[in-house]
C-alpha cells in the first residue's frame, strides 16, 4: 500500500461497488469508507426496508397504485448507533429485521419493480451529491452513478459465497439450513441479473476483483490501491 499520504485531504469520489448476493460487498464497502473518511451508503438495505414494509402491510406487487402508495408511506435512513451503519424505516430501528430470511425470500421481486427502483435511485443520488461516498449495490455503476470515478465489481465463487452467507446467519444465532442459503443466493443472482429494469451487470469500466481466495484485509488493499492511483492522477493533473 502507498505510504505517507493523508487519505482524507485528497479530491473526493465516489467509489461504486457492485456484484452478485453475498460476495462481501459491504465488508469491502465499510472498510473502504472508514479508511478513506467517506460516507458508506448500503442500498440493498434500502431495498431490503422497502421490501419488509410491503410485507408488513401486505402490499400487492402486481397493483402499481398500492406500489406507488406505499412508496409514499415509507421513510428509510441510516444513522450510525455504536460505530455501526444501522437502517431504520419509518423511524423504527429495522437492521436485524431486514437481513431474515423472509425478507431475503422476497426482495428481489420487489427491487425489480421500476416505480420502486426510481424511489431508490432518488434518494441514492441525492446522498452521493457531496461526493465522497462508496456506495455498494447491484446498479451503482450503472445506473445511480455512471460518472463515478472508481467502479468495482467484486466477485466470488459461488460455494464461498454460500459459506460465507452460512458463517455470517450462524454467528448471529440464526439455525438455517446451508441449502435453504444456496437457493436464496441463486435465486436472488437470477432474478438480479434478468430483471428489465436496471440488471445486475458489470459496467464496462469496473475494475473486477475476485475476493474467493483473498482475505478482508488483502481485498481492501487492492481497492485502496486502485483508489490512491485514481487520486494521483486526479491530483497531479490538478497541479
Ligand atoms: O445487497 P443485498 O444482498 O442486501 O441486497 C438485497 C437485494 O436488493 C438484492 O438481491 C437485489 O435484489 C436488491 N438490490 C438491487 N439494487 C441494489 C441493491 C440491492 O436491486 N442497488
Amino acid at each position: 500500500m502507498q505510504q505517507g499520504i493523508k487519505i482524507h485531504t485528497l479530491k473526493k469520489i465516489i467509489i461504486a461497488i457492485d456484484g452478485y448476493s453475498s460476495c462481501g460487498k459491504s465488508t469491502l464497502a465499510k472498510a473502504l469508507s472508514k479508511k478513506l473518511h467517506y460516507a458508506y451508503v448500503d442500498t440493498g438495505a434500502m431495498y431490503r426496508a422497502v421490501t419488509l414494509y410491503f410485507l408488513d402491510n401486505n402490499i400487492n406487487l402486481d397493483d402499481e397504485y398500492d406500489v406507488k402508495n406505499a412508496l409514499e408511506q415509507l421513510e428509510v435512513h441510516f444513522e450510525r448507533i455504536e460505530g455501526k451503519n444501522t437502517t431504520f424505516l419509518n423511524g423504527n430501528n429495522v437492521e436485524n429485521e431486514i437481513r431474515s430470511m423472509r425478507v431475503s425470500d422476497a426482495v428481489s421481486q420487489v427491487a425489480a419493480i421500476s416505480e420502486v427502483r426510481r424511489a431508490m435511485v432518488r434518494q441514492q443520488k441525492m446522498m452521493g451529491k457531496r461526493k465522497g461516498v462508496v456506495m455498494d449495490g447491484r446498479d451503482i455503476g450503472t445506473v445511480v452513478f455512471p460518472d463515478a470515478e472508481l467502479k468495482i465489481f467484486l466477485t466470488a465463487e459461488p460455494e464461498t459465497r454460500v459459506q460465507r452467507r452460512y458463517d455470517e446467519l450462524k454467528q448471529k444465532g440464526e439455525s438455517i439450513d446451508i441449502s435453504e442459503i444456496r437457493k436464496n443466493l441463486s435465486e436472488r443472482d437470477r432474478i438480479d441479473t434478468s430483471r428489465s429494469d436496471s440488471p445486475l451487470r458489470k459496467a464496462d469500466d469496473a475494475l473486477v476483483l475476485d475476493n474467493s481466495k483473498l482475505n478482508e484485509q488483502e481485498q481492501l488493499e487492492i481497492a485502496l490501491n486502485w483508489t490512491l492511483a485514481l487520486k494521483d492522477s486526479v491530483t497531479q493533473g490538478i497541479s
